[in-house]
């Protein structure tokens, strides 16, 4: 019996609470959440979710969390966690003990210090209540200046497109998303967007934004502005770390957790995209994701860690992301990457696999209309867990089927 607590009412917390009953638990489960709703899924929150008025996508409704016998505190903000006492402190003053704790706290959009985020004129993009307010403004004949050209910023030009809306997107770096994704993709994806009436503008570096009753500007080095109705900021997300720091867990980019998503504590866990953790694929090296699969994965595997399974996350890191009607597909991590081999699956949809200097295959990324790649994407990941180092030739002939390779 017993009772665990999870704070984070996100895909993670209610993964795990799930899963704690589907892995036999019997005692009592509480899940709590900052956010005024029942757990919903972020992703269609730039993407299809922003087009039309919609209710968020819940995870699952009440009568699911009452048959499982979850309590769910919503609009509960834990300020503290005490340690010693093994209990959590809401912000509204209550207590709530625990045998074992999971902290899946998620994390926050960035944005840039010293910004009036208090305007209406500039927001970001994290929650359903974010995504409601953007989509008030996007309408034909307003026009909205996008900070960042990573995942977010990328989704959030093509839904404000489908709606009728203006469309600039500024990125600081020479190219759009410069962050885990080769460059030969973030071309068919800036071409995407130029050909459906985005301003692309790369290598822009901002001096000011500022906003009144009237509207908002971006003001660029050099002295162009940008004026718009709407600023979206997409410059990444935080990881939400403070209570983990307050009550002295180790934090390390993410509240770092071992490879069973166990911190620094031994009876509170983190996982999803609060935490850091070592990737057993790469060396052990500490990564942190925002991705998810990676927030389901981890939200399974540490419920039977909480129950005293002790198993290690050995998933391979997967992402997706759908922009008009090409769907970006990426498994695994490229960054040490050395080789490159390309392989073409018609219809302009192809796929680029990422060698080390050994051969061994580290990553594949993919795109295409629809779902063009998932099903190499999905064989690449299995190529990838096994270590694989398969014979580049044959990676790059689309003749030459992966599950092949797979079974060699
Ligand atoms: C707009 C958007 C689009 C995305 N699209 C994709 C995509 O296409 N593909 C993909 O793979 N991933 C995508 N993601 C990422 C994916 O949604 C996240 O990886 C996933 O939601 C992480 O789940 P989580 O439960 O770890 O964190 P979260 O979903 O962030 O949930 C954490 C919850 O904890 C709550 N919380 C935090 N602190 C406290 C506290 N002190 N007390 C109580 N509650 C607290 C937060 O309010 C939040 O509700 C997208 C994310 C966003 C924002």
């Amino acid at each position: 019996m017993g009772c665990i607590v999870i704070v984070g009412a996100g895909e993670c917390g209610a993964r795990a609470a799930f899963a704690l009953r589907e892995k036999g638990y019997d005692g009592k489960i509480t899940l709590i959440g900052a956010e005024p709703h029942l757990p919903y899924e972020r992703p269609p929150l730039s993407k299809d979710g922003l087009r039309d008025e919609t209710p968020p996508k819940y995870v699952a409704d009440a009568a699911k969390y009452m048959a499982a016998r979850i309590d769910v505190l919503t609009d509960a903000p834990v300020k503290a966690i005490d340690r010693q006492a093994k209990h959590v402190v809401l912000v509204d003053g209550g207590n709530i003990s625990y045998d074992r704790l999971l902290l899946a706290t998620g994390a926050r959009a960035r944005t840039f210090p010293g910004l009036d985020d208090a305007s209406p004129r500039i927001r970001t993009l994290r929650t359903h209540a974010d995504a409601e307010a953007i989509r008030r403004d996007i309408q034909p004949g307003r026009r909205i200046a996008i900070i960042g050209g990573g995942f977010i910023g990328l989704e959030l030009a093509a839904s404000a497109r489908h709606r009728g809306a203006e469309v600039v997107l500024i990125e600081g770096l020479p190219r759009v998303l410069s962050r885990g994704v080769p460059e030969e993709i973030a071309v068919v994806v800036t071409e995407k967007h130029r050909a459906e009436g985005v301003d692309i503008r790369c290598g822009a570096k901002i001096e000011k934004i500022d906003a009144d009753d009237v509207g908002a500007r971006v003001v660029l080095a050099g002295g162009d502005i940008v004026a718009a109705d709407l600023v979206v900021i997409g410059i990444g997300a935080a990881p939400n770390t403070e209570l983990a720091a307050t009550s002295g867990l180790s934090v390390e980019n993410g509240i770092a957790v071992d490879a069973t998503l166990r911190t620094s504590d031994p009876d509170i866990y983190a996982a999803g995209d609060c935490c850091s953790f070592p990737l057993c694929h790469y060396d052990g090296r500490r990564v942190r994701l925002e991705a998810w699969r990676n927030a389901q994965d981890q939200g399974t595997l540490v419920a039977g860690n909480l129950l005293g399974a002790e198993e290690a996350i050995s998933s391979v890191p997967w992402f997706w992301s759908d922009q008009y009607d090409l769907t970006l597909q990426i498994a695994g991590l490229a960054d040490h990457a050395v080789a490159t081999v390309r392989r073409d699956l018609g219809d302009s949809a192809f796929i680029l696999f990422h060698l080390d200097e050994t051969g061994r295959l580290l990553a594949a990324s993919g795109i295409g209309p629809g779902n063009a790649v998932a099903r190499d994407i999905r064989l690449a990941e299995m190529l990838i867990a096994a270590g694989r180092r398969p014979d580049p030739k044959a990676l790059a002939s689309p003749d030459m089927k992966l599950k092949a390779l797979l079974a060699a």
